[in-house]
């Protein structure tokens, strides 16, 4: 999955511009003007609903979210109240059963979905399967049996592996053939045979964001529906699937919606597509009466007919409660905020860092950039392991690619600062 050409480090960049407000060099006042912009942060006040600690500078949040303080009393509750003393009266009592489907509600508002639309379960990779296998079979009904005519499954050809692995077995199995092919050409790409698009909405690598109406709206053009991944997006800047009129979405919840390691994922399921979705994985919490324990699969009406097995009530509590901290958040802020964010990090490495050093390979425009900055320089892995030892916290993927990702709800300017003084340092030391 390489054919996202990269820039070379050592060749130059288009030089980025700072914010307004931020000069791209100053002196040694980096740190006054990164409190002056957390002083009128007006997200600022989030940090507090996170457990961090100030020696580190956490910018991993697009990997695995840090933990909402209201978490541990609520996993407490749920472990010594719930599962302890009311054990199986829980599943109605406390609202286990219906938790799939509550939670999903909490996630829909942060993806522009109608409640209804959106369930929560299983793993990002499972519910790949599920929508896309669910896609595919809807074109297959509109257009009668497939007669070799659509018989392409699209993929954005710099996919999280998982998603293209999984969208290779969903299209054996449905007589497809899969098609990498660089996001921006997807549009394009789309025509009569296009069974289904599966489109990353941001890059996992370069934090690129793609152009989800483009895609949505040449897939319909050409009859097709669109399987989102939204893993890098949700919680990061708004998302608006009705509006955009998207038929499938799925999400991890333990990035930037900090439900936990291995927090269960979400599918979301147009409601015009619901009546006629026909699920790969026709678990019996999908069927529209369970507890009649009949051999008939009669799926349940709507989303409900997403879930599969028991969910893993554990997890699934853990990530209602970390849903909390999004209460009365305005998604136009966090997105702000995020481009604020990259955009003083970008600067502040541009002027900081040795020059080529470290060659930005995330989009400087606004409208292609997700929340996180990825930086390509040589012997990546070293150099990310130096800034973790000195307290910032990113990630290294291959082949030499530092990641950085921006939470808005608890990344401060002031950490931004920080970790661009920490990677101009580390850059400065190393041995040339
Ligand atoms: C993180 C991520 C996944 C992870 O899938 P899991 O099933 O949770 O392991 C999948 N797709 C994308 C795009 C991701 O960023």
């Amino acid at each position: 999955m390489s054919e996202n050409p990269l820039p070379t480090p050592g060749t130059t960049s288009p030089p980025v511009s700072p914010p307004a407000g931020v000069s791209a060099s100053p002196p040694a006042d980096g740190f006054a003007e990164a409190a002056r912009l957390d002083a009128a942060d007006p997200l600022a006040a989030l940090r507090r609903a996170f457990v961090l600690d100030d020696d580190t500078v956490y910018l991993d949040g697009n990997s695995l979210g840090a933990l909402p303080a209201a978490v541990p009393g609520r996993l407490a509750e749920v472990i010594g109240r719930e599962w302890g003393e009311l054990r199986i009266r829980s599943w109605t009592e406390s609202g286990w059963w219906t938790a799939p489907q509550r939670i999903g509600d909490r996630i829909a508002r942060l993806i522009g979905a109608a409640p209804g639309q959106v369930v929560v379960g299983d793993s990002t990779s499972v519910n790949v399967f599920k929508a896309l296998v669910g896609a595919v079979r809807l074109t297959a009904t509109a257009d009668g049996p497939r007669g070799g005519v659509r018989d392409q499954i699209l993929v954005d050809s710099g996919t999280f592996p998982t998603d293209g692995y999984i969208a290779g077995s969903a299209a054996r199995m449905t007589g497809c053939t899969l098609v990498p092919v660089p996001a921006a050409d997807l549009p394009s790409v789309a025509g009569p045979r296009t069974a289904a698009v599966l489109v990353n909405h941001v890059d996992y690598r370069t934090g690129e964001l793609h152009n989800l109406p483009a895609v949505t709206a040449a897939a319909h053009a050409a009859g097709a529906p669109v399987v989102a991944d939204l893993c890098h997006s949700a919680g990061a800047l708004p998302v608006n699937l009705d509006a955009l009129r998207v038929d499938f979405a799925v999400g991890c919840t333990y990035k930037y919606l900090n439900g936990g390691p291995g927090s269960p994922a979400y599918l979301y399921i147009r409601a015009e597509h619901q009546d006629r979705f026909d699920s790969p994985l026709p678990g019996w919490n999908g069927h529209r009466a369970p507890f009649e324990m009949t051999a008939d699969y009669r799926p349940a009406p709507g989303a409900v007919r997403g879930r599969v097995g028991t969910p893993d009530i554990l997890s699934m509590l853990a990530l209602e409660a970390a849903l909390e901290v999004w209460d009365g958040v305005d998604l136009a802020e966090v997105r702000a905020k995020s481009l604020a964010l990259t955009d003083y990090f970008l600067a502040r490495v541009a002027a900081l860092a040795p020059e080529a050093s470290a060659v930005p390979v995330t989009p400087a425009e606004h409208a292609r950039r997700g929340s996180q900055v990825s930086l390509r320089c040589t012997d990546a892995a070293a150099v990310m392991a130096e800034l973790i030892r000195r307290g910032v916290v990113g990630d290294f993927r291959e082949p030499d690619v530092l990641r950085f990702g921006f939470t808005p709800l608890y990344t401060s300017f002031t950490d931004t600062e920080r970790a661009a003084r920490t990677l101009a340092t580390v850059l400065r030391e190393r041995p040339r």
